[in-house]
């Protein structure tokens, strides 16, 4: 079995895991090509590893009773074969299991869905849009396919979409949130894309704003809603 391959290691986060303190541990390697990727130096596979998985375990062991739970994030995390082991290494040490992902491998993440606590799902756009985004051709369909299955598992999850004006207006965010809601996700958050070009920029203001305006009719498409500007 191939260890997991780490790009990363965040000690202590509250926000990774909605309600939990937890670490997170960035797995090395995705295979689309967001224009707005947040972490652009985990998306090669074989970009050297931060942090060797032995050394991510030591660590952890440093940590029972003081963190609730792990969270594997990317990069693609179920890129990986070694991913289902470090799963279980880590529940068995009692921690609870988080996963972000985009859903480009249904067929890796379905079998994956009973070591999980909990997934933060990321929903690009509207999956016919998706090449757009990720630039590879099928990514919609293996979205659609993982957010099918997650639904299905009963997994405590949360659904997201990162919004960049380049690829929304008003009617795209809310026909998108209403075909969601019509697929069965019942808990949904808006989160203002940042990346290096608009940081710093009035951009972020516009879409903090805009989002809010948008906030009230989205929400009544969900049993859970949540705006998270930048
Ligand atoms: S799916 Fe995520 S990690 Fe992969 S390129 Fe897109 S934003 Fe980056």
């Amino acid at each position: 079995m191939t260890p997991l391959h780490v790009g990363g290691l965040t000690p202590l986060t509250a926000t990774d895991y909605p309600g939990h303190l937890a670490a997170v541990v960035f797995c090395q390697g995705c295979p689309w090509r967001c224009a707005y990727c947040h972490n652009p130096h985990l998306i090669s596979p074989r970009a050297s590893a931060q942090i060797e998985w032995p050394a991510v375990m030591q660590f952890l062991a440093r940590r029972v009773g003081l963190l609730d739970a792990v969270v594997f994030s990317g990069g693609e995390p179920t890129l990986q074969s070694g991913l289902a082991q470090a799963l279980s290494e880590v529940k068995a040490m009692g921690f609870k299991c988080g996963l972000h992902t985009a859903g480009a491998y249904p067929q890796h993440l379905t079998p994956l869905l009973p070591l999980l606590d909990w997934v933060g799902f990321d929903i690009k756009a509207s999956f016919a849009d998706y090449e757009h985004i990720t630039q590879v051709r099928g990514s919609g369909n293996s979205a659609e396919a993982s957010l099918q299955a997650l639904l299905a598992s009963g997994v405590s999850y949360e659904c997201r979409t990162t919004v960049d004006l380049q690829f929304f207006d008003s009617k795209k965010l809310i026909d998108l949130a209403q075909s969601l809601a019509a697929s069965g996700v019942r808990h949904y958050v808006l989160q203002t894309c940042r990346n290096p070009h608009t940081l710093g920029s009035q951009y972020l203001t516009q879409v903090n704003e805009w989002l809010a305006e948008l906030a009230n009719t989205i929400a009544l498409s969900f049993d859970t809603f949540v705006l998270r500007p930048a």
